[in-house]
């Protein structure tokens, strides 16, 4: 029986983390040194200069164009496994549903970013509560994201963890794939 297969965005599919430390060394020289590895969606924990409110002021309303718009470069496996897992989903059945927490001032330029480079989704929910929306997978990054859906899924679905260094905590509970990918086979025999 085919599958609702929800997919996340950044950190799946879009490299957010790594564009915007790209950004700030540019526009920001002098803190260039002082960027540490993204590793985490709590800005401080990486961008130690700033405090939180600063790093979403920077973000979310300052170089929000910058930061989510076509500039930003794709997770290269999910740019090279897309074609692979459509042919797979139309094949078993299964649908592809793209599940994001965009903010209002996102959300258009993100269906732009995905457009661009080629993520064709046919279907697209853009929303904080994934946990509320009809799929019966959701492959995230956010140890978060991933608990909750875990715990409240409509479907009663399965949280699997997109393989990032914020995520190393979850990976030891939940099934964790390295790539798109890695899903076939892995999930349904
Ligand atoms: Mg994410």
């Amino acid at each position: 029986m085919g599958l609702r297969i929800g997919i996340d965005c950044d950190g799946v599919l879009r490299d957010l983390t790594g564009n915007i430390a790209n950004h700030i060394s540019e526009t920001h020289p002098e803190h260039k040194d002082k960027l540490l590895t993204p590793n985490s969606w709590n800005w401080s924990d990486w961008i130690p200069f700033w405090s939180e409110d600063e790093s979403e002021q920077y973000i979310f309303e300052d170089n929000y164009i910058d930061i989510f718009g076509i500039d930003c470069p794709p997770i290269k496996s999910s740019i090279e496994d897309w074609k692979k897992l459509k042919r797979w989903a139309e094949d078993e059945g299964h649908e592809l549903v793209l599940v994001s927490a965009q903010r209002e001032q996102t959300k258009e330029i993100t269906d732009e970013w995905l457009k661009y480079y080629g993520f064709d989704f046919k279907e697209k929910h853009y929303t904080h509560q994934k946990w509320a929306v009809d799929v019966d997978i959701l492959i995230d990054d956010s140890p978060k994201k991933l608990g909750i859906f875990k715990k409240k899924s409509v479907n009663n679905g399965t949280a699997i963890v997109f393989k990032q260094n914020w995520n190393t905590k979850s990976q030891k509970s939940k099934m964790t794939i390295d790539r798109l990918s890695d899903i076939i086979g892995r999930v349904f025999g």
